[in-house]
């Protein structure tokens, strides 16, 4: 069966930077199991799955706007170590939710400190980073009317929340 939208799909899986180092990878793992069509994983590779069938190999290029976003100079903000009221010790990339000004909640990164001033970064830590991506389809089946109702996969021993 081919990778559609609503199939359960499987794969192994090694993303690269473009210096070759491994950023992520589920050798040593479990292979990734995912919903095809549902965005939980990132465009880029999604799009480029669509068609595949169990044991195709593919090595795919995703470009940040198909990845984790473009680098974004301005969610670099310095504010004053006062802000983190309430946290002891503060230290390079720790990360805490914040609300962004359009109210979603963000992850924001300490990227720098400097005595008093604290330099945070909200862009994702893959943001700006071309991915390069290693990927065997290991299965590809129908999803189960629960699946599709959930919108997630769920294990081969069915329901596990
Ligand atoms: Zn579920």
């Amino acid at each position: 069966m081919q990778i559609s939208d609503k199939a359960v799909v499987t794969i192994d899986y090694t993303l690269t930077n473009d210096a070759g180092e491994v950023i992520d990878s589920s050798s040593g793992s479990e292979p990734l199991a995912y919903l095809h069509g549902t965005g939980s994983i990132i465009p880029g590779l999604e799009n480029q799955l669509a068609g595949k069938s169990a044991g195709d190999n593919l090595k795919v290029r995703v470009e940040p706007a198909e990845g984790y976003g473009e680098y974004h100079e301005s969610m670099i903000q310095t504010i004053d170590r006062a802000m983190f009221e309430g946290v002891d010790e503060l230290a390079v990339g720790m990360e805490f939710h914040a609300q962004a000004q359009d109210g979603s909640m963000q992850v924001v990164r300490i990227a720098a400190i400097d005595g008093d001033n604290v330099t945070i970064d909200g862009n994702h830590p893959l943001a700006g980073v071309p991915l390069n991506f290693d990927v065997t389809v290991v299965e590809v089946r129908e999803a189960s009317d629960e699946e599709l109702s959930h919108g997630h996969v769920h294990g081969p021993d069915g329901h596990h929340h």
